[in-house]
């Protein structure tokens, strides 16, 4: 809007107490006693827009939406955006792990994320935790083990977006294979969640005595002399052998788990795919294992994840190519736009409606990620389209034909204009 318009004056008129008599003169419907809220619906001149104080131009251009909000933009709603980037990078020999929980992003509540970089060969270490641990991989292959409630093992490797889920207490590990090793994203089901809290293997061994380790294994203590004196968490070690070889000394005589900890994307069909983008829903009805849901979405430029909610469960996102934008209304005249690009968790509380466009020129990708066995959502084309439409016109002063043209099939993703 590069200059301030006849209905910006008007308006601002309107505010200082300009009679309604005049506004209507105007043409300009007038509103009575606008309250602070509904005074931020209104259109600000590019003259208060300006900021000639200090500023970050990079951040700001990134975040367009939070520098310039949207006029429906009204009310205190609390951020939903955290960047990896911001996130401390632990950093040790074989890899890296940085996480983004309720400490970093406070709304945050029931879900948290870790994105792990492992070398080829680099072991994120035995261990386990109180939380059900979710898995995309990112980049690479890795070869991950378990022991499932009976004690029988599950070895394999993954590779580009296979997924895998240990439930919690499930001891596991993961290590990066050739030639490149790995990078993961990792999401708990506990905004809490520490990855640098978990039960790991050389840890628990520094903090038991050492008679006791050695009667409980039937050996020497001398034979324990070089147990780690403190945790390893990740380290590099040489690149394991043929997965079969790994298979079969781990089942040993009480043979392999039936249970299949793992999910390969690639290979299952897309929920909806079409021109627009794709939408893959992964949760207990095809990954039995998984208590946490997923929808894997693509949007391609312009085109619009449509407003929709989530009836069961708070929404954790992962953008991880391309950049969109999303508005929360979080009720009571409060809504919030946000900014998203690779890299970027995003976290919509249970119920309040949402969007997500993509205002790039590539694809955008992220994932949806739920407290949740089964994927739930609604959105609004199917509620007005599945009401009796004289009820809906009278709310929204929509014609017949309008009516009829919203669409009645849950398309999930629409075109862009
Ligand atoms: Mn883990
Ligand atoms: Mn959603």
């Amino acid at each position: 809007m590069p200059n301030e318009t006849e209905k910006d004056v008007l308006t601002r008129r309107g505010f200082l107490g300009v009679g309604s008599a005049a506004l209507a003169a105007a043409g300009i419907p007038y509103v009575e006693n606008l309250s602070a809220q509904e005074s931020a619906y209104q259109s600000v001149s590019e003259r208060s827009k300006s900021d000639p104080g200090p500023t970050n131009p990079g951040v700001d251009a990134a975040n367009p939406d939070s520098n310039n909000p949207p006029p429906t933009d009204a009310g205190g709603v609390q951020t939903f955006k955290y960047p990896f980037s911001f996130a401390h990078k632990r950093l040790q020999e074989g890899g890296w792990s940085r996480e983004v929980t309720q400490r970093e992003l406070a709304i945050s509540k029931t879900l948290a994320g870790v994105d792990m970089r492992l070398t080829a060969g680099g072991v994120r270490e035995l261990h386990w935790h109180t939380a059900a641990e979710w898995a995309i991989m990112l980049y690479g292959t890795a070869r991950i083990t378990c022991i499932d409630a009976e004690g029988k093992s599950f070895v394999t490797d993954v590779g580009d977006n296979d997924l895998w889920f240990f439930p919690p207490g499930i001891p596991h590990s993961i290590q990066g294979l050739g030639p490149d090793g790995c990078e993961f994203l990792l999401v708990f089901d506990d905004g809490n969640f520490s990855e640098y809290e978990t039960v790991l293997l050389t840890d628990w061994m520094a903090h038991t005595p050492p008679e006791i380790v050695a009667k409980n294994f039937g050996v020497s203590q001398k034979a324990l002399a070089n147990l780690p004196k403190k945790e390893k968490f990740i380290f590099q070690t040489a690149v394991p052998g043929p997965l079969e070889d790994d298979r079969r000394v781990a089942a040993g005589k009480l043979g392999p788990s039936p249970i299949d900890f793992a999910f390969r994307t690639n290979k299952a069909p897309a929920t909806m795919s079409n021109k627009n983008g794709e939408v893959r829903i992964i949760d207990s009805k095809n990954f039995k294992i998984s208590t946490t849901a997923a929808a894997i979405v693509t949007v391609k430029p312009g085109c619009l994840r449509e407003l929709h909610w989530h009836p069961n469960a708070d929404e954790w996102q992962y953008f991880y190519a391309g950049k969109g934008r999303m508005t929360v209304f979080a009720t009571g005249g409060r809504a919030r736009t946000m900014d998203f690009e690779t890299g970027d968790v995003g976290y919509i509380q249970k119920t309040l409606p949402h969007y997500i466009e993509n205002t790039g020129t590539t694809d955008l990708k992220f994932l949806e990620m739920f407290k949740a066995s089964v994927y739930q959502d609604l959105a609004l084309s199917e509620w007005l389209s599945h009401t009796p439409p004289e009820l809906v016109a009278a709310h929204l002063n929509l014609d017949k034909a309008t009516l009829d043209a919203i669409p009645r099939n849950e398309p999930l993703i629409m075109p862009g204009s």
